[in-house]
């Protein structure tokens, strides 16, 4: 029995998966598509296979009715709220890079207060997101705790989204009203995963990985994944984080999941070109292929897409969406469009948004899904 994932992912050598995925047949495709259990991931291979382009319609009319059966015609919606752009790591895709000379700012409490005021005026929100850099030191959990109690009596579901942390600090949080953890791994390709975090806690690949299982042993709720697609073959990548779901699954059974697949965005300082690009379509086949592979898990999508396809995947698998997002800290009241992470690509407001939502018959949730479950 393994005790972490790191040691199930050794045994995966990533050009075999590579081959696996692209010597797919429709013949697999089929058998995937006409499964009424659970798939597992060789039928999760298949569908996000060039075998299964031409299946793409089946594919999202199961997508949608396995969608609707487990959340209805529901969609979550969420804002980030971006505490600081200091950050000790140099990832080569990131506007808050090390290296980058860009105005740092760490959120003081009166200014963090004054953000979650504007964000209340935008809309009914109730699940926040606090996002931070990666800087121990002045941003570390003691101030991450400290946000977290200031946030918590505007909002009924609070996420993070920042550095690795210990077990012991996740439980911390925890015991402070915290809900759920979102850390991307951003690709599994360990051997290539310095090329793009050379420098600082982040270029510690089994670290970051690692830090799924302390998040699971310290009782997390919810626990966020995601693959930046653009920095190593998607199909790849993906398929090793469907694996990583169905472990994570495995061993930490009463916790939720949660799977994004952001692509990358341009953002301040040196431009970084994508090494593989998805188009529109691979991502609607790739949403599809998680809904099938996995009904009950949420698809989250961030302002990083386009609103039409937002739009168009609001009813074919993804259940939340983030809505009016700043990705700069203060951005919505203290220091406006100063500071971005990364270029937005829909920028309606939150009340556009659901507005938008209502057109196509769904119904708008502000809170945590988990919340509504319970
Ligand atoms: S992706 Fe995160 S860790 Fe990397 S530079 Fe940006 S803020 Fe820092």
């Amino acid at each position: 029995m393994k005790s972490l994932f790191i040691e199930i992912l050794n045994e995966y050598v990533w050009d075999d998966i590579h081959l696996r995925i692209n010597t797919k047949t429709s013949k697999d495709v089929e058998v995937a598509l006409c499964k009424s259990c659970q798939l597992n991931v060789d039928d999760f291979m298949a569908l996000i296979s060039p075998a299964a382009t031409p299946y793409l319609e089946q594919m999202a009319v199961l997508s949608r009715k396995y969608t609707q059966q487990r959340f209805g015609k529901t969609i979550q919606l969420y804002v980030p709220l971006y505490l600081t752009n200091s950050c000790v790591n140099h990832c080569v895709y990131c506007g808050f890079n090390h290296k980058n000379p860009i105005k740092r700012i760490i959120l003081a409490d009166e200014q963090i207060i004054r953000e979650v005021e504007a964000i209340k005026a935008l809309g009914d929100f109730q699940h926040v997101l606090l996002v931070t850099g990666d800087n121990p030191r002045d941003a570390g959990v003691d101030y991450i705790e400290n946000a977290l109690c200031i946030a918590k009596p505007y909002f009924s579901s609070i996420s993070i989204e920042v550095q690795p942390l210990q077990e012991e600090e996740y439980k911390r949080l925890m015991e402070a009203g915290l809900h759920a953890v979102y850390c991307y791994q951003e690709t599994y390709h360990k051997e290539n995963f310095k090329n793009y975090h050379p420098k600082g806690m982040k270029s510690r690949f089994d670290w970051r990985i690692d830090a799924f299982d302390r998040m699971g042993k310290a009782g997390v709720h919810k626990i966020g994944l995601g693959v930046l697609i653009g920095l190593e073959d998607w199909r790849t990548d993906v398929t090793m984080m469907a694996f990583h779901l169905r472990y994570l699954q495995k061993t930490y059974w009463r916790t939720r999941y949660s799977i994004s697949f952001p692509r990358i965005r341009p953002h301040e300082g040196e431009a970084f070109q994508p090494n593989s690009v998805m188009s529109d379509k691979e991502l609607a086949q790739l949403i599809f292929a998680f809904r099938l592979f996995d009904h009950d898990v949420e698809l989250a999508m961030s302002t990083r897409e386009e609103h039409k396809f937002r739009d168009n995947m609001t009813t074919l698998g993804i259940t939340s969406l983030s809505a009016g997002s700043k990705t700069d800290p203060g951005g919505y009241a203290v220091y406006k469009k100063e500071l971005e992470q990364f270029a937005i690509n829909d920028d309606r407001s939150p009340d556009e948004i659901f507005n938008a939502i209502k057109t196509q018959g769904y119904e708008v949730v502000w809170k945590d899904w988990d919340l509504c479950l319970q």
